[in-house]
């Protein structure tokens, strides 16, 4: 979605056109948004640093003579100009760009204030780039400058006169009842504001960046509010919308249970009727299903969409994968447990023939098809369906914001369930997914010997290869997981073509396969199909197994250079073993030297094989953020508070947010109308 600054709100704050566009590149439309856009730091010019005190790698302003300035050719153009202080203390000011005016502004002689961080270079003390200012006028900053986050071509003054006309501009009155305020011990919205934009002299560099200044709590805690009611009314507004009710007389559904080789768990039994309840509600549903790798959330994928398609109206499903591989294996087993039952599943991904995909589509549209599966392409502009009821989004967090988006596009009124294998930690999940509801399978399928892990230093790898073939020898399969490169692609793909070719030399009896990322569709199942088939003693392949591959028969993983890889991906991997009931292992050979972030998620994965307390961990050496991904990124609102550090801001908005919003409505809207008004499009995916 892309905003415009209105002409009256760039009239009152006097900023040109220009201006104005460039204030668009950081998503500030509204004068609210500019007082919400606070500094990211301050610099202190309110005093000059003896050069002789100043401290190493801390931001401070010094003031000298300039003595010599030189252009360097050396090792490529430069400034060097050396200046010395009151106390006579040299330093040399560095730049590696410069114009004429820095030339004639640090002109032998002149007086000149310098800003930056003092570091040790090569011929002594030194600041790079630093500012620069006369210090000819006199007069020394009153309180400190902040500097705010920005783009090229738009410079910190310019955005300091644009927040600061914003904050003359704007009612700053409470959006918070004063109550509430006193309770939670924060201070006023005004002054908070006034305070980030324009701290009072008394305050230093070191105060201002401290997070638990009661004006920054306040900024935190209203940015979370503003999340969980946004998230809060959406889920309320869904819940509010229509949908139609798929309610079926559950024969289909019992005729595909009677044809399986198992009985359902009681966790499966359990999320399925909090699925099936949810479906005949005449609201859309938004169900987020949480399993384990292997814990048999495709067979409930498969049920929910049977009670979808029994349902009375004809109504039509459809299921989501976010690759190839993935999509084509649902399609596989879906064909499998549906074809018996009568009903044809169609197969629609990038990766079809024109004419096959419009035939696809044609059926889609008018409602020949009642099941399809396939990757994003299902939610294309030009795919139309005649009557959907129901969306399954399987590994829903590997979808970015634009997919999401598509699939809320398709239909408001559809039901949804999305599947995910990445465990998120309750208190997350019950902050950061507010908007959904949640069903669980804990526990796996009976049977199921764990999954032993070994931690192998990759010199001993010869040692790996026979283990390799003592495997396979025993009937068994093999994956062979490739290091992940991710400054290249090429030569990821090579190592993997390489790794394949050492292996078959090493153990000629073996059938040796490869897999990766940049194979086309139908080789990728060709070599998958042989695998499955048992024609393949052992899978070289990239990490596009990572997700969701079902092969029983396969019993050993060996996953190169494991150190490089994140833990919900080695997690993820090592699911693709132990799906039968033989045991089963997996190697994860290291290098040398190891990180302490690499040492810490090894063991980890070594020492636990529950998805939930792996997330947990995961959470503990990275951070909520990063371990929440794609999500995250939609969420870009979030830019004060950190859902860690801030837990208990995020719990008090949260068990605010619902009395909100039933009490004070006229809160609700002052407050979301200042945090959300260009967000909102995101937040809502
Ligand atoms: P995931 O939750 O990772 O998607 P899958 O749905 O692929 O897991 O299931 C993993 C394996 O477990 C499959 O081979 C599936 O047939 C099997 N499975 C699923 N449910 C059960 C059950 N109740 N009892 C035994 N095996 C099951
Ligand atoms: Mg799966």
């Amino acid at each position: 979605m892309i905003r415009f600054m209105s002409p009256e709100t760039r009239r009152q704050l006097g900023l040109s056109e220009a201006a104005a566009k460039k204030l668009e590149k950081l998503h500030l439309h509204t004068a609210w948004d500019l007082v919400l856009h606070l500094p990211l730091r301050y610099e202190d010019e309110t005093r000059i640093t003896p050069i002789a005190d100043a401290p190493f790698a801390q931001s401070c302003q010094v003031e000298g003579v300039v003595q010599l300035q030189e252009v360097q050719f050396k090792p490529r153009k430069q400034l060097v100009v050396r200046i010395q202080d009151s106390q006579g203390t040299p330093l040399n000011l560095r730049f590696l760009h410069f114009y004429p005016s820095t030339q004639q502004q640090l002109a032998k002689g002149k007086k000149v204030r310098a800003l930056g961080e003092i570091k040790q270079g090569y011929f002594g003390a030194e600041m790079i780039h630093p500012k620069i200012r006369s210090a000819e006028q006199g007069g020394l900053a009153e309180s400190l400058t902040p500097v705010y986050p920005t783009v090229n071509g738009l410079n910190q003054p310019a955005l300091r006169r644009a927040a600061q006309a914003a904050l003359e501009h704007v009612d700053l009155s409470d959006s918070l009842p004063e109550k509430l305020l006193r309770d939670l011990h924060l201070p006023p919205l005004a002054d908070s504001l006034r305070l980030l934009h324009n701290p009072p002299p008394e305050y230093s560099v070191h105060t201002l960046a401290d997070e638990t200044l009661p004006a920054w709590q306040r900024l935190k805690f209203d940015e979370l509010l503003a999340q969980q009611l946004s998230m809060r009314l959406a889920k309320q507004k869904r819940q509010s919308g229509a949908a139609k009710p798929l309610r079926g007389n559950g024969a289909l559904c019992r005729r595909l249970t009677d044809s399986l080789p198992f009985a359902l768990t009681a966790a499966q039994e359990r999320v399925l009727s909090e699925i099936r309840s949810d479906l005949a509600r005449p609201h859309p549903m938004h169900r987020l299903l949480q399993g384990d790798v292997g814990s048999g959330k495709t067979i409930v994928a498969a049920l929910s969409a049977l009670t979808a398609l029994e349902a009375e109206g004809g109504f039509q499903a459809a299921v989501m994968a976010p690759t190839e591989i993935l999509a084509e294996q649902h399609y596989l087993k879906f064909r499998q447990w549906f074809e018996p039952l009568g009903i044809s599943v169609a197969w629609l991904s990038g990766s079809l023939k024109k004419k096959e995909k419009e035939q696809v589509k044609t059926d889609l549209a008018n409602g020949n098809i009642r099941l399809a599966i396939g990757t994003h392409a299902l939610f294309q502009d030009d795919v139309r369906f005649r009557n959907l009821g129901l969306v399954i989004v399987d590994e829903q967090h590997r979808f970015g914001v634009a997919q999401r988006l598509a699939l809320k596009n398709k239909g408001e009124d559809v039901h949804q369930l999305m599947m995910s294998a990445t465990p998120i930690p309750r208190t997350l999940a019950m902050s950061f997914f507010a908007d959904l509801d949640v069903s669980v399978i804990d526990g796996l399928p009976p049977n199921r010997t764990p999954v032993k892990t070994r931690l192998v230093n990759q010199l001993r790898r010869s040692e790996v290869e026979g283990f390799v073939l003592n495997t396979c020898r025993k009937g068994q399969q093999a994956y062979w997981v490739c290091p992940l490169i991710e400054e290249s692609e090429t030569l990821q793909l090579q190592t993997a073509a390489e790794t394949q070719t050492a292996l078959q030399a090493a153990l000629p009896e073996l059938n040796i396969g490869l897999i990766h990322g940049r194979m086309k569709a139908a080789e990728k199942a060709e070599v998958m199909a042989q695998f499955v088939a048992g024609s393949l003693n052992v899978l070289v392949a990239t990490t596009v197994i990572e997700v969701g591959v079902d092969v029983p028969n396969a019993a050993l993983m060996v996953i190169e250079h494991a150190e490089r890889m994140g833990l919900a991906q080695l997690h993820q991997l090592r699911g693709r073993v132990g799906r039968g009931a033989a045991a089963s292992s997996c190697i994860l050979l290291f290098a040398e030297p190891l990180g302490e972030t690499a040492k810490a998620r090894l063991k980890v994965i070594y020492e636990h094989t529950d998805g939930f307390e792996i997330a947990r961990q995961d959470l503990n050496i990275r951070g909520p953020g990063e371990f929440l991904g794609a999500r995250q990124s939609g969420a870009v609102m979030l830019r004060f508070a950190d859902l860690e550090r801030d837990l208990p801001l995020l719990e008090a908005a949260r068990e605010i947010a619902p009395k909100l919003i039933e009490e004070r409505p006229d809160v609700v809207d002052k407050h979301l109308s200042r945090w959300l008004a260009s967000r909102e499009a995101f937040l809502a995916a």
